[in-house]
């Protein structure tokens, strides 16, 4: 059994910015994520959009704030679990035991809760359930990974059109499928992509991925039959599914999907707290802003209770330097 000064459940900008503080605060931390990527839902549904209200930029790129989030949290070398769902937790005495899917436990002095909307599944691409190689990708972390490929994306979403509109200059070619004639993404997004050199199928379906060990082509059914298109890569931008899971089981009060937290962003169990998108209490806004700086409260918070001699003001970052 590891032994952790504060588990952050969650490697979405609230977690990495706890990550952040909890290092400034000279706390050892893991972060623990579900997803194989850090940034939660801006990696998973928006790297390639523009934020417009992050304090201190007035316009930063989804994947850009990550990107800054992961460097600045690295300032404290937390430890990353990624690909691991964070299970059960039971107590040794007030100290928190949290086990994680991949059967590690953690004793901790806290934990901290910043789980979103839960953990989040993409919507498996149904034609992807017979092939077992490589190639089939449900994010797109790092565009470069897909540069001089032939992209198929499957869906007709927001992520979908992104990721055609991203990948349209880089990838060798670039086709989207989609099932239906109307696109849920946002209409000016479909537009441009109309201008770019993205081919676009609809009413089709891709129903059979074909390569030995990796994608080589897919066979896609549409109004005048099927057809075989040549693939390096398939991006299925089906959606995701999200539930609280695990988390659900141990006993938090909740509130709907949500979990009840004081001022302190204590929840009702001892020695855990919980911040971001995931929290609620009167007057909750789900932003960005207001999980950084629910991220503060709650790990200033858990260092008092960690060791009761620190102070809950953890002083100015800048006090270090005079320059
Ligand atoms: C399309 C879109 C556009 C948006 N645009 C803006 C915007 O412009 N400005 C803004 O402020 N906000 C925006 N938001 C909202 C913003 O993304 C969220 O408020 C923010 O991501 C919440 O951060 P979080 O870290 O609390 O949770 P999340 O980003 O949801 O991250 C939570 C993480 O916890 C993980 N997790 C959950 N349970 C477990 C478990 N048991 N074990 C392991 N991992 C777990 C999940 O996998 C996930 O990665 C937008 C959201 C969407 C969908």
């Amino acid at each position: 059994m590891s032994e952790i000064d504060v588990a952050i459940i969650g490697a979405g900008p609230t977690g990495l910015f706890a990550a952040y503080y909890a290092g400034f605060r000279g706390l050892e931390t893991v972060v623990i994520d579900a997803l194989p990527e850090p940034g939660g839902q801006i990696t998973a549904m928006y790297p390639e959009k523009l934020i417009f209200d992050v304090a201190g930029f007035p316009a930063i790129r989804g994947r850009e704030l990550v990107a800054s989030l992961v460097e600045q949290a690295g300032t404290f070398s937390p430890t990353y679990k990624l690909g691991v769902q964070a299970g059960a937790l039971a107590y040794d005495g007030d100290v928190p035991v949290l086990s994680l899917g991949d059967g590690e436990e953690y004793r901790c002095g806290a934990v901290l809760i910043t789980g979103g909307m839960g953990s989040f599944k993409p919507r498996p691409l149904p034609a992807a359930d017979t092939f077992t190689g490589e190639g089939i990708v449900y994010f797109v972390p790092h565009l470069a990974d897909l540069a001089d490929k032939d992209v198929v994306i499957v869906g007709g979403g927001d992520s979908a059109f992104d990721w055609a509109m991203a990948l349209a200059d880089i990838a060798t070619s670039v086709t989207l499928v989609h099932r239906r004639d109307k696109f849920r993404a946002h209409a000016a997004t479909v537009d441009r992509v109309r201008e770019l050199p993205v081919q676009i199928l609809v009413n089709s379906q891709v129903t059979k991925i074909i390569g030995n060990g990796c994608v080589e082509a897919v066979e896609i059914s549409g109004p005048d039959g099927v057809r075989t298109q040549k693939a390096g890569v398939i991006v299925a931008a089906l959606g995701f599914t999200a539930d609280l899971g695990p988390l659900a089981t141990w006993g938090l009060t909740l509130d709907k999907r949500h979990i009840l937290v004081d001022s302190m962003m204590a929840t009702n169990l001892p020695r855990v707290f919980a911040a971001g998108d995931i929290v609620e209490y009167p007057g909750k806004v789900r932003l960005i802003a207001t999980g950084f700086g629910e991220a503060a409260t709650a790990v200033n918070n858990a260092a008092v209770v960690i060791n009761p001699d620190a102070h809950l003001f953890p002083g100015h970052s800048s006090g270090g330097s005079a320059e």
